[in-house]
């Protein structure tokens, strides 16, 4: 877990809860420039750049958030690239890494001025067709086959849909030499959750091995996969230990190349996971002949990482932080098995009392939805100790707005 001095108390998450409602999404605002920093001091020894992986986390202020603190924006759809022109973000400081859209979907984040990764050799071609000579542009890897050995990681492996195969290296040549294509940038992002150091630095070593065939590079983008702790004791990737080590490895490849080059990360998940809480309510406690159920009012239609990718919440009851602990299994209120939590450990629930879920700012109300029609939760701010609304909840009108009653 986070210090506590990063971490926002329990009181003012009721106190918050009681003047917004529930369920609501609290962000804290500092805690993403403290995470920012922490990247920015353990890679300073190289010329390093980061862009924020906005998928994890869209509010229009956490981008605005984000671009105020001087961190770029990668953005996988361009709608998220629209976002972020309108969040005051500079063209050039949006990577566009989408993964199988088509053309026009290129061609319209082109006509914006975004940086461009392309991965996949038909686009590839096609984009070099009618755009060779006038937009430079970055090409997404795939690394799956290491030097000296093979590893699978979850998006950079063999079965991966993601990115151009490293053995593909002579059609890209091909395409690039008969195009007139400019690749500035080489990408890879081989996946979330990564906590081994060993696992970027091989990275790093392919990508390395690569630029020989690019002329023109200027930027080196390792993607994101840094992990962080969502329990007391988890691992979590350690950022000094490989800021060090990777910078080193860097700094000495690049010295070699024909220019200066800058080395590039996307951190979603880094950034915001730990600045967002999730509050509940409890509203029944349901004995059983095996269990005592904590149903609270939110579901998978709220935050699915549970349910989705196993993922592990900390639940804290912060109405009665002082009660005595007992064995719950906190489930929610759809009709779908949703079971955020077995046999956890908290501190006596009572009917009405709220529940935080933490680490819940990545891919959290992003990854919301309206099942069992239900209304999507509000989201608060926490900027300089002061709570702002930043999205109201869902009302019965925004289930309705899109659809067409036929008469
Ligand atoms: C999802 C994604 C990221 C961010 O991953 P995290 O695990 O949230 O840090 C970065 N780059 C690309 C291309 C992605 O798709």
């Amino acid at each position: 877990m986070p210090k506590q001095s990063d971490v926002l108390a329990a009181d003012f998450l009721v106190k918050i809860a009681e003047e917004f409602g529930t369920p609501v999404y609290i962000y804290h605002a500092e805690k993403i420039k403290t995470q920012y920093e922490k990247l920015q001091k353990a890679f300073h020894k190289a010329d390093t750049r980061f862009f924020y992986a906005c998928k994890a986390l869209t509010n229009i202020n956490i981008l605005k958030y984000v671009n105020s603190i001087g961190c770029g924006l990668d953005t996988v759809s361009i709608q998220e690239v629209q976002l972020g022109l309108k969040a005051g973000f500079d063209p050039k400081n949006i990577i566009f890494t989408p993964n199988c859209v088509d053309l026009q979907e290129i061609i319209a984040a082109k006509d914006l001025g975004v940086i461009i990764n392309i991965d996949n050799l038909s686009i590839l071609e096609q984009f070099g067709n009618k755009f060779g000579g006038s937009y430079p542009i970055s090409i997404r890897l795939n690394p799956h086959i290491m030097a000296g050995g093979n590893f699978k990681i979850s998006t950079g492996h063999i079965d991966s849909k993601f990115g151009i195969s490293i053995h593909q290296m002579r059609h890209i040549e091909r395409i690039i030499n008969s195009t007139k294509l400019k690749v500035t940038g080489l990408h890879m992002h081989t996946g979330s959750e990564i906590k081994d150091v060993d696992v970027f630095l091989r990275g790093v070593e392919v990508m390395l091995e690569m630029v020989q065939h690019f002329p023109d590079l200027e930027s080196i983008d390792l993607g994101s996969g840094f992990k962080v702790a969502y329990q007391q004791g988890d691992p979590e990737t350690d950022i000094d230990l490989l800021g060090r080590k990777l910078s080193e490895a860097f700094n000495t490849f690049a010295k070699t190349y024909v220019r200066p080059l800058q080395l590039w990360f996307e951190p979603g998940k880094f950034l915001v996971s730990q600045c967002g809480y999730f509050v509940v309510k409890a509203n029944v406690i349901k004995q059983t002949t095996a269990n005592v159920f904590v149903g609270v009012n939110s579901g998978f239609n709220h935050l699915i990482r549970p349910m989705f990718y196993d993922a592990f919440h900390l639940i804290r009851n912060i109405s009665n932080p002082k009660g005595t602990e007992r064995i719950y299994t906190v489930v929610g209120n759809i009709c779908e098995t949703d079971t955020f939590g077995w046999d956890r450990k908290i501190n006596e629930v009572r009917e009405g009392d709220y529940l935080v879920f933490y680490n819940a700012g990545a891919y959290g109300f992003e990854m919301s939805s309206n099942f069992n029609s239900r209304l999507k939760p509000a989201e608060v701010l926490v900027k300089e100790g002061k709570p702002h609304l930043i999205r109201r909840r869902d009302t019965l009108e925004d289930l309705l707005k899109n659809q067409i009653e036929l008469q």
